[in-house]
């Protein structure tokens, strides 16, 4: 198998009817980038940064930031980067912050909520990623972005740090785009102006997954007992990309679910086109979307929907076993 996904590497990822899939890959540590080429990923959908503030016991210096940063853009060469901003707090508590004491840390202050109300380590950041950018192009992301003002919120504290960078006589990006990650349900009914002033939206599966349910992604007991192929998560997910085509938002899907196959194949039927996954995935899931036919899958879809099955997935399974044949 290894063989096989190693001849499709350089190939698209074009499925038989035509529509061809941007596949990129997660990373959080410089020790990912060299799957960067191997895995044939074109670029990387989503930059975990918090793993660097994790693994260490105080927080990093903007220099050593900044050198990091620069070097995950050395890399990667030239293909695009999606730097995303610290997601702290719920599961990822930094050693050297005071823990706080939530009843629920999912639903507490986390991500964003805690670059906005401390901006200083996030301006630290932002500056460190404009300082490693030094003139090249930019793409940074919002975690856990709730609503409008959110991110409004974010995107100015990025324009006064560019601003202020320049004064300091430091390069701006040639180029830079500002996106924001759809984690939270509510996002998705945000207001229409939303879609048009966030330059790209990344759908976080797992968190989406684990609000839309009201199911704990730690807790295997709640976790396993609801499919994302759900007919309903599924219908969330195609509601949010007919949102984004309206604007022409380009939109991701970054969580775990866009590196299993047969759940990718399910979203490219639904329209999505930028999937970013582990690097091991991009094989996997290029090699089933070469030999699959999106218009057939959208129709085992609909008519599983149109019987009213919970989850597309039994129909879904078949029609693979039989097309196997
Ligand atoms: C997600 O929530 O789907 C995501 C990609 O972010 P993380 O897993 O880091 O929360
Ligand atoms: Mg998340």
């Amino acid at each position: 198998a290894q063989e096989r996904y190693a001849s499709i590497r350089d190939l698209p990822a074009e499925t038989v009817d035509g529509a061809v899939l941007s596949l990129q890959m997660n990373a959080g540590l410089m020790a990912d980038l060299p799957s960067l080429p191997s895995s044939g990923a074109e670029g990387v959908g989503l930059f975990r940064t918090e793993l660097q503030f994790l693994v260490r016991n105080q927080m990093p210096r903007r220099s050593e930031l900044v050198a990091l940063y620069a070097r995950v853009l050395d890399a990667a060469g030239g293909k695009p980067v999606i730097f995303r901003t610290l997601d702290i707090g719920s599961d990822k508590v930094l050693p050297y912050m005071k823990p706080n004491d939530e009843p629920n840390p999912a639903l507490g202050w986390r991500a964003i909520r805690v670059g906005l109300d401390k901006p200083g380590i996030m301006r630290m950041q932002l500056q460190a990623l404009i300082r490693a950018a030094n003139g090249r192009p930019l793409t940074v992301m919002f975690p856990f972005v709730a609503q409008l003002e959110e991110y409004r919120a974010a995107r100015k504290l990025m324009d006064k740090t560019l601003a202020a960078e320049a004064r300091l006589g430091h390069a701006l990006p040639e180029h830079i785009e500002v996106g924001a990650m759809l984690e939270t349900p509510s996002l998705a009914f945000a207001p229409h102006k939303f879609f048009e002033e966030v330059d790209f939206l990344s759908i976080g599966g797992n968190d989406l997954k684990q609000f839309f349910f009201a199911a704990d992604r730690e807790n295997e007991r709640v976790r396993r007992r609801y499919d994302t192929l759900n007919v309903s998560f599924l219908s969330f997910i195609e509601r949010i990309v007919e949102r984004c085509a309206e604007t022409d938002t380009p939109v991701s899907f970054c969580g775990e679910d866009a590196g299993r196959p047969v759940e990718a194949m399910c979203f490219a039927a639904i329209g999505l086109r930028r999937l970013s996954m582990r690097p091991a995935s991009i094989g996997p899931v290029k090699s089933l979307l070469r030999r699959t036919d999106l218009q057939e899958v959208r129709k085992v879809i609909a008519d599983a929907r149109h019987r009213g099955e919970m989850s597309v997935r039994p129909a879904v399974m078949d029609w693979l076993r039989t097309r196997r044949g």
